[in-house]
């Protein structure tokens, strides 16, 4: 049976039967407990990691410091080159990365390759942010005074990611670091320890080929015992955590003690809102994809459509029909669309998800399960689901990592609908189908949807580099990526500068020696 060339990806990458998984720069070297990565595609063992020990980490922090003291030194269009390199080499190893994404995450490969290409493209977007991390002067009240604001590096920047984006959010993280003067700490997911490796990897040969300080970019390795070194770290004043809303609960108050800064990226709990004139062959595809793909396990996938009574059983069936073209199977396989979930835990949740919500009342409209037989050997392949539900049953109320997906009513104006989109604890992304101004204006308000992504006649799933990606509520409010999100990488200092020969006070305060 084909391997998808997968032995080839991993010798391209430079991921090996036995890894390192404490890296800084080219220095590999770890003292922790075997890590074993099993593929959810077909159950096989892929490779072995070291974790990361307590003195593992102290070398790793070490050498980080160092090379903070002269990276902040390097002029920032200067560390630009460096992530323009990054992003060269990327495109160079699109392919075998996105090979291994698949196999070790299990997303579609075509997934695969466009989360490298989120690399690529936030490489180029730091790439021109190298030359623009401005500041504002301000006009002073004071005669022959002036005032300025400066953005400089923050220092060594910590990066804990979750296992369904194993490679991007690191990238959208570490590329707008570098640029900004700053030096990462990477722990990825230990349930896909070899992406972290081959990234690793990737970026130690750019570093060398410059005579660059390793130290630069490292990464670390382990679950959260390992994570728990960083937030607790007053070495690292930024700590980016993303994960699920309970991570970011303990990791946000933990940051918090020590005063450091935390930028939360947590769990969503994203809605479409469907209105009487939405266009369903734009419903159908974005709704679908939004539920299905990655197999239900993006931070942003479609958890729930809100579809008006008027429209409700031509879009329920457009959408149950939908779901019988469906293929499920090897995500290295490009016939089909959809792969496994990550592990057995993951399968678990899903089939007390569907129980749970058929006991809170729920009606099965497209039935769930667990595929077996051949090609499904990992036991992580399910059928997606679809479910009749109420926004207040209490399963609907939480994120499942899944393709579950649940349909609900609403009746009169688009108000009724936001109202019910709002009616959760979690704020990332929603999106509203319609072809009214007035509502998708109403939905796009202040009084309109409450999420840090609000689309208009598109899904709730994937985004692009360009705006600035997070959200609201236990979502953790953190933001990344594009627009203006590089300042958290950098402390602010407001400068006020005397040019005259008098020390007038501010607010005319008089103090006459
Ligand atoms: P998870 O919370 O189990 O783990 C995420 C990471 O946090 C892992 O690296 C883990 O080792 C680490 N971790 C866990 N507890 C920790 C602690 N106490 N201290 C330090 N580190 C700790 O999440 P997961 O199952 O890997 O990923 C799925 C979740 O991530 C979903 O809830 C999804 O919505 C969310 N997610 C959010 C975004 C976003 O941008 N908002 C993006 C991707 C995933």
């Amino acid at each position: 049976m084909t391997d998808f060339g997968i032995k080839e990806a991993l010798k391209q990458l430079g991921v090996k039967e036995i890894n390192n998984g404490t890296a800084t720069g080219s220095d590999n070297f770890s003292n922790g407990a075997l890590i074993e990565s099993y593929s959810p595609v077909d159950g096989k063992l892929i490779g072995k990691v070291k974790a990361t020990s307590k003195e593992d980490y102290e070398k790793v922090m070490e050498t980080a410091g160092e090379a903070y003291l002269s990276f902040r030194n390097m002029p920032a269009p200067q560390r630009g080159e460096i992530v323009r390199q990054f992003g060269n080499k990327l495109r160079e190893l699109k392919e075998p990365l996105g090979k291994l994404i698949s196999y070790e995450m299990g997303k579609s490969l075509q997934e695969g390759y466009g989360e490298v290409q989120e690399m690529i493209d936030i490489c180029d977007f730091a790439v021109g942010l190298s030359r623009q991390l401005n500041g504002q002067t301000m006009p002073s009240e004071r005669p022959g005074h002036v005032m300025r604001e400066q953005w400089h590096p923050i220092g060594v920047v910590g990066i804990i990611s979750a296992f369904n984006f194993p490679v991007a959010v690191w990238a959208w993280n570490t590329s707008l670091a570098w640029i900004c003067g700053d030096v990462c700490v990477w722990k990825g997911s230990e349930k896909v320890p070899l992406c972290s490796i081959a990234c690793q990897n990737i970026i130690a040969g750019v570093l060398k080929e410059n005579n660059l300080p390793e130290g630069i970019s490292s990464i670390i390795n382990g679950d959260h015992t390992v994570g728990e070194m960083m937030t607790k770290d007053t070495r690292m004043p930024l700590v980016s955590a993303t994960g699920s809303t309970n991570m970011g609960r303990i990791v946000g108050a933990t940051v918090a003690q020590r005063f450091g800064k935390s930028l939360l990226e947590l769990g969503g709990n994203n809605a479409i809102i469907i209105t009487p004139t939405a266009d369903l062959k734009v419903v159908v595809p974005g709704a679908v994809f939004g539920a299905v793909g990655t197999c239900g396990q993006r931070c942003t996938s479609t958890r729930r459509l809100i579809i008006h009574e008027s429209v409700y059983d031509k879009v329920r069936d457009a959408i149950v029909g939908a779901y019988q073209q469906l293929t499920i199977g090897n995500p290295l396989d490009e016939k089909n669309h959809i792969g496994p979930l990550i592990d057995q835990d993951s399968v678990n949740t899903y089939l007390a998800a569907i129980a749970k919500a058929k006991a809170e009342g729920g009606k099965m409209l497209v039935e769930g399960g667990v595929l077996t037989g051949e090609g499904y050997e990992s036991g992580c392949y399910v059928k997606p689901a679809i479910i009749e539900a109420d926004n207040h049953f209490e399963i609907v109320q939480h994120e499942t990592f899944a393709p579950i997906l649940y349909l609900m009513k609403y009746s009169g104006e688009v108000e009724n609908a936001i109202l019910q989109q709002n009616g959760v604890a979690q704020g990332l992304s929603s999106a509203i189908m319609t072809n009214e101004l007035k509502e998708a204006e109403k939905f796009l308000s202040y009084a309109g949807s409450d999420c840090g992504i609000a689309n208009v006649n598109i899904g709730t799933s994937g985004a692009e580099i360009g705006g600035a990606f997070g959200g609201e509520k236990e979502t953790g409010g953190g933001r990344e990526s594009g627009s203006d999100a590089w300042k958290v990488y950098m402390r602010r200092q407001t400068n006020t500068i005397n040019y005259s020969d008098e020390l007038p006070l501010a607010q005319g305060i008089k103090f006459d020696l």
